[in-house]
């Protein structure tokens, strides 16, 4: 009776991984033939000042719509593109395109905006990652200082020797580098002092936090007052309520990103607010 249970055991935990490996492996399949037909495209999202509230950037989002698997979610395939090493042209794709939607505002007059893009720490680790961003650079025409390259706290210090030189190199060219999902991952003080790093970006999970006035938590504040004692710029991201907005405003966070003022736009809908010249209404 054992050996039947065992063998049971067996046949289910079987059959369970070969229907993971099944999904992964077609998962993996649709996104090769996904980045080969155009599925992919880029969403923006504006960042804010919130001195002014002048638009002074976007970040470029991810959008995979499968017409096998419908619209999914970066959430879910980005690991996935990594884990297949997919996102290295993915990435390179996101790069590109990211770089000559910025670089085209620049020359249809409408101004200068910074374009962010988050950066896999796999493709940083290529050894022609360098090579690949001036490439983009030149190609199409955008200045160095438009771009700002997102990496994620947790990644980066799991590489942090062999990622801190390249991204030193990136910052004495120009480009901007924002340490994103902060507060979440754990990095202590002192590696943050040796990073080369421009922006910190406030992950939401804090914002959220931020319900009540009365009741200001005060992580959210301790951790901007730590960026811009260093220096850096700080973006508050997931800002989805006036009240959320007020806080930020209040702990001095330089730009705010967020539903509170705007999802992130098609290219098309990304034109029509530039040329709006939209100020958005920061009020105290
Ligand atoms: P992220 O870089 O931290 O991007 C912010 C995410 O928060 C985006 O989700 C954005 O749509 C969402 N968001 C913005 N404002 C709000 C808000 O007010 N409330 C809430 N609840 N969410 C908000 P998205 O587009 O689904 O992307 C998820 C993650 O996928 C990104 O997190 C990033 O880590 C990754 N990702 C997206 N595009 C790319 C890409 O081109 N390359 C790489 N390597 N990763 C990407
Ligand atoms: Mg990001
Ligand atoms: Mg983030
Ligand atoms: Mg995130």
């Amino acid at each position: 009776a054992a050996k039947e249970a065992g063998k049971g055991k067996y046949m289910v935990f079987d059959q369970s991984f070969l229907q993971v490996f099944n999904e992964r492996v077609n998962l993996e399949k649709y996104l090769r033939q996904g980045l080969q037909n155009g599925e992919f495209q880029l969403f923006y999202q504006p960042q804010v000042s919130v001195r002014n509230g002048h638009i002074t950037g976007f970040e470029a989002l991810i959008r995979w719509n499968s017409p096998e698997l419908g619209f999914v979610s970066p959430l879910s395939f980005i690991k996935i593109a990594e884990d297949s090493r997919l996102i290295i042209p993915i990435g390179e794709w996101v790069l590109f395109r990211a770089c000559a939607f910025a670089s085209s505002f620049q020359e249809e007059g409408y101004g200068k905006f910074k374009i962010s893009v988050n950066i896999s720490v796999i493709q940083m680790l290529q050894d022609d990652f360098i090579d690949m961003v001036m490439r983009a650079l030149e190609d199409t025409g955008l200045e160095p200082d438009l771009l700002e390259l997102e990496i994620t706290e947790t990644l980066i210090m799991e590489s942090f020797d062999a990622l801190i030189p390249k991204l030193a190199f990136l910052r004495s060219k120009g480009i901007q580098i924002a340490l994103d999902d902060f507060g979440t991952g754990y990095s202590s003080l002192g590696s943050l002092q040796d990073m080369p790093i421009t922006t910190l970006k406030i992950d939401k999970t804090f914002i959220e936090q931020v319900s009540d006035e009365g009741d200001p938590r005060s992580l959210a504040k301790a951790i901007v007052l730590i960026g811009r004692k260093m220096g850096l710029k700080v973006v508050a991201e997931g800002v989805e309520t006036e009240q959320q907005m007020k806080y930020v405003k209040r702990a001095k966070c330089d730009m705010i990103q967020g539903y509170y003022i705007s999802k992130p736009l098609s290219e098309e809908d990304t034109i029509q607010l530039i040329r709006s010249k939209k100020v958005y209404d920061i009020r105290r």
